[in-house]
């Protein structure tokens, strides 16, 4: 096993299932150790999304940025139902064509697959998304704080997006950021963006080797379920 290549690394790791629910620290390293870390993107369908509507923009992804909902979440068990009432929110009221972001992380650092990378994101304020990919951390950091098991899901969906568009770390920025009309992402979790905190977290898994792999299908449901239960 002292050689296995990258895409062995990937099966295994992927063959041990799961570590499923957000992100787990690997035991200490050994040459056939998995990933330093590795986690799951849940389907769409695990969450219930709707059908995102036909049209949007299509981009090419060349930055990155991380967002909060500004809506507390005190209930974890809650997400799944949180993220529909989101894209309810934009497709019906806003007109948007999904949900507005690319991804979610939940506050136990469970990753959620939202609209197709591939369209640009949408924004209530003045800022110009094409090529942001948008992740989106559930929960409002003016009045919460950001978990580590959330940052760490933050920098592990980070970390697939560096490889999965071709693009740096040196990319990444909060909301505020890009546009100083907003609080977003929360002065808790902006706080780990100006000390280099999220940057640092995503480099170090850059550096050690992760995995995040897609879950679908009956097994995602599964998932989502122990979620909603509290488990
Ligand atoms: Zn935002």
């Amino acid at each position: 096993m002292e050689n296995l290549n990258r895409r062995d690394v990937l099966k295994f790791s992927s063959g041990l299932g799961l570590m499923a629910l957000g992100v787990s620290a690997a035991p200490a390293v050994t040459s056939a150790s998995p990933p330093a870390a590795s986690g799951v993107m849940l389907c769409r369908d695990a969450w219930g999304a709707r059908p995102a509507r036909a049209g949007g923009r299509p981009h090419t992804i060349d930055r990155m940025t991380i967002h909060h909902s500004a809506v507390a979440l005190p209930d974890n068990r809650q997400i799944a139902a949180r993220l529909r009432q989101h894209q309810r929110y934009h497709q019906d009221d806003k007109g948007w064509v999904d949900i507005a972001y690319h991804a979610a992380v939940d506050r136990e650092g469970n990753i959620f697959a939202l609209r197709d990378p591939a369209i640009a994101g949408d924004t209530a304020t003045d800022y110009d998304t094409t090529g942001h990919f948008l992740v989106l951390c559930e929960g409002n950091f003016d009045e919460e704080t950001v978990t580590d098991a959330q940052l760490n899901g933050a920098a592990l969906v980070f970390a697939w997006a560096t490889k999965q568009f071709g693009i740096t770390t040196a990319t990444l920025a909060s909301h505020r950021e890009v546009t100083p009309v907003t609080s977003c992402p929360g002065g808790d979790l902006e706080a780990h963006l100006v000390s280099g905190d999220l940057k640092r977290r995503i480099d170090d898994l850059l550096a050690s080797g992760f995995a995040l792999n897609p879950v679908c299908g009956a097994q995602a449901e599964r998932i989502v379920a122990a979620i909603q239960a509290g488990r």
